[in-house]
């Protein structure tokens, strides 16, 4: 077990009080008198490179400062473990081809086990994020936690064949949460469900406000023209972000906007093996394209460079096939950018058609381009758009309320939390 460092993203709930309100601030800070000192665990698979990390960099150091005792620790484990859950995300996600081997599933429980013996278990609440860390509720030993499954991705329409390979160790957790009532499973019945929506924060690296100069710095770094239209992408390479999807869509974009220039962000997160793969099929898709930019992490692009261009460019696009919940849609509309999104997973929850966005069938790169011309055609269109998402995402998906959200399901499973010496 590794225990991730978050001393970086330290801050207290009264830096957010701009921004959420006093009442809110009150609210939350009487949720957590009420388990003040509680030890909360939250184990996931990676430090970097996705949306669990993302949440948890800024969730972890935010409920210590409310009095909270929190662990975050990610699983140590090797290459052949990390293709085998990536084919389970992809199986769990609704691809119908996968068939886990004897060898693989005896090598995931493995790495399991291992990890359940290195990990201080030792706590009020253990939070496992995810399918790769989910079987090490088997293996432990003494169990006092109250323990917590959190699904991140859409479980409304499994692999059968996986599925019944993980629904026993689903079924031994005392709560489960999802982000949508929809991605619940009809066959599990038992642990208590919590929904539980993702959130950004609005304080972080990723989505502070940036000055025109600091923009400006990095569109220069990475040659973006800043007086052309700009249409941006931030997603890993994965066939379920339909990254060639996005090509497609730029294609039809350029032949009504010939200086418009596409750029598309992606991250190499060590859990996700088939991230070069992807990301190598895409470069390979736009050859002969002017004016696409391919940057990864490995171009220095981290949470800065992703922060300037989600403000710098003109329209942010999500294409996604599958999509858990798409934090990359929040962070454009908290930056007043506006988002044209395909009806998938969690998206259309932020992105209310005409409203804060708009929203195409997926796989119709047509009626995308139309509507990235539109804004791109229209300011004052994209103006009202990116001002009505970010109060939209203001009143919803901020951290403060992801917070709040944690705090009432602790409360609830940290039961006789006033008799417990070990809290107060
Ligand atoms: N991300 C990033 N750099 C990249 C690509 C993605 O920092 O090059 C971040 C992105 O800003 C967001 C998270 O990774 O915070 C992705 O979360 P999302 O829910 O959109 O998708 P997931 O990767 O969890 O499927």
């Amino acid at each position: 077990m590794v225990e991730v460092n978050v001393s970086d993203f330290s801050r207290s709930l009264s830096d957010y009080e701009p921004i959420i309100g006093s009442d809110e601030v009150k609210t939350i800070m009487s949720l957590a008198e009420r388990v003040r000192g509680a030890k909360v665990i939250h184990v996931s698979a990676t430090p970097y490179g996705g949306g669990v990390a993302e949440i948890l960099k800024s969730l972890v150091p935010l409920s210590r400062s409310v009095g909270l005792n929190v662990k975050w620790e990610v699983i140590v484990a090797d290459p052949d473990f990390f293709r085998t859950t990536k084919r389970i995300h992809n199986a769990l996600q609704g691809d119908m081809e996968i068939k886990l081997t004897e060898e693989e599933i005896h090598h995931y429980l493995e790495v399991a086990k291992k990890n359940a013996s290195e990990l201080d278990l030792e706590g009020d609440v253990v939070v496992i994020h995810d399918p790769q860390p989910l079987p090490i509720i088997k293996f432990v030993t003494k169990r006092s936690s109250s323990w917590v499954w959190r699904c991140h991705i859409d479980l409304a329409n499994p692999n059968p064949s996986v599925w019944t390979i993980l629904k026993p160790y689903v079924l031994m957790y005392d709560a489960l949460v999802f982000t949508m009532e929809t991605y619940v499973p009809r066959d599990v019945k038992g642990p208590k469900v919590f929904i539980r929506r993702p959130s950004i924060d609005p304080l972080s690296p990723k989505n502070k406000p940036l000055s025109p100069s600091e923009i400006l710095r990095v569109l220069n770094r990475y040659d973006v023209d800043p007086d052309r239209p700009i249409l941006g992408q931030v997603s890993r390479f994965d066939r379920w972000k339909d990254p060639l999807g996005v090509i497609d869509t730029f294609k039809l974009v350029k032949e009504k906007i010939p200086d418009a220039q596409l750029v598309m962000m992606g991250v190499f997160a060590y859990d996700d093996p088939e991230g070069v793969k992807w990301y190598r099929r895409t470069v390979k898709y736009a050859e002969g394209l002017k004016d696409v930019h391919i940057l990864t992490d490995h171009d220095g692009v981290g949470d800065y460079e992703v922060n300037a261009f989600q403000r710098a460019s003109t329209v942010i696009v999500q294409l996604s096939i599958r999509e858990g919940f798409g934090l990359v849609v929040s962070e454009a509309l908290w930056k007043g950018t506006p988002v044209v999104a395909t009806r998938a997973g969690g998206i259309p929850l932020q992105i209310i058609d005409g409203v804060t966005g708009y929203l195409v069938d997926i796989r119709d790169y047509i009626t995308a381009a139309k509507r990235v011309v539109e804004l791109m055609k229209r300011p004052w269109l994209a103006r009202i758009l990116g001002s009505n998402g970010r109060e939209h995402v203001r009143r919803n998906f901020l951290i403060t309320r992801l917070l709040r959200d944690y705090l009432r399901m602790h409360i609830d499973l940290v039961s006789n939390v006033a008799t417990r010496p070990q809290l107060r």
